[in-house]
């Protein structure tokens, strides 16, 4: 079988667009989940919760074109900061709302196999109590939403803490989701600390992170958050990484563990099956 490398959180936007795919195909990567971008990537000021149908099914487009080039899967993300951009203008609470009936029409794509699971949060940068209070009622209903529907949930939240992450794990489990269904996005290589958490690690694959974390165990994830902006070039990480990492993984003899990553533990998180694409 051939080697199955999988990058868990990458982006396609308006630099190197479906190119930045053929540069992981050519790295030998096989597997991509694409996440979609926050509404102002996509000129779009939503109003009510319908008007991110307009953003997930331009992105779902996006994730067909790209399953041309490798096998790639849709995650649609109301991604934490639109409660700052669509706050601004509406009042948070309005904006809260929004979000929270995005994140359930992003479920029915979801429920009709269009993508494979959904993006939550909590903002990253500070916020007021009120905010911060709203966003963790939203990341709780989209939790919810992935309860009832059995799907992962990728999320987007402050640096890692381990108090942090404890707190999301228990806001999980008061919505009854499974915390293995709880992706943290943009994780630190923690693996034995994410054990204990619960939630489940897509760890960022720079500076050692991914040797590190199999050094840990081999309960995670790996990723480069790709941003392909061009005013950003190489962020996150460059498309490439994630390869490079893996074969690494290989090279130094822990092969079993870069399955586990690129193909178990993928399959068990999102429930779904990673075949070869050839
Ligand atoms: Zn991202």
């Amino acid at each position: 079988m051939e080697r199955i490398i999988t990058d868990n959180h990458m982006h396609l936007y308006n630099h190197l667009k479906l190119r930045a795919l053929k540069q992981f195909r050519d790295a030998g990567g096989t597997h991509v989940f694409l996440v979609s971008l926050l509404s102002t990537h996509y000129e779009v000021f939503p109003k009510k919760g319908e008007d991110f149908k307009v953003i997930f099914d331009k992105h779902i487009k996006l994730v067909e074109r790209a399953n041309e080039i490798v096998r790639a899967f849709a995650v649609l993300a109301v991604h934490p900061a639109e409660i700052t951009i669509l706050g601004e203008k509406l009042g948070y609470t309005k904006a809260a709302e929004i979000m929270k009936d995005a994140l359930e029409i992003a479920g029915k794509y979801v429920e009709k196999g269009k993508a494979v699971a959904i993006k939550s949060g909590r903002p990253h940068y500070r916020v007021s109590k009120e905010v911060w209070n709203l966003s963790n009622e939203v990341m709780e209903y989209a939790f919810s939403v992935a309860k009832q529907i059995g799907c992962a949930v990728q999320i987007h939240t402050e640096s890692y803490s381990f108090r942090g992450m404890k707190e999301i794990a228990g806001i999980a489990k008061k919505a009854g989701l499974r915390q293995d269904k709880v992706v943290k996005h943009f994780s630190p290589p923690a693996v034995k600390e994410f054990e204990e958490i619960g939630l489940f690690p897509s760890v960022i694959a720079g500076n050692g992170n991914v040797i590190n974390a199999a050094e840990e165990g081999d309960r995670f994830l790996v990723e480069t958050d790709y941003i392909d902006d061009k005013n950003r070039p190489g962020a996150i990480l460059g498309p490439k990484t994630v390869p490079k990492r893996i074969k690494e993984l290989y090279e130094k003899g822990y092969e079993d563990i870069a399955r586990k990553v690129c193909v178990e533990n993928i399959e068990k998180v999102y429930g779904i099956e990673i075949t070869d694409t050839e």
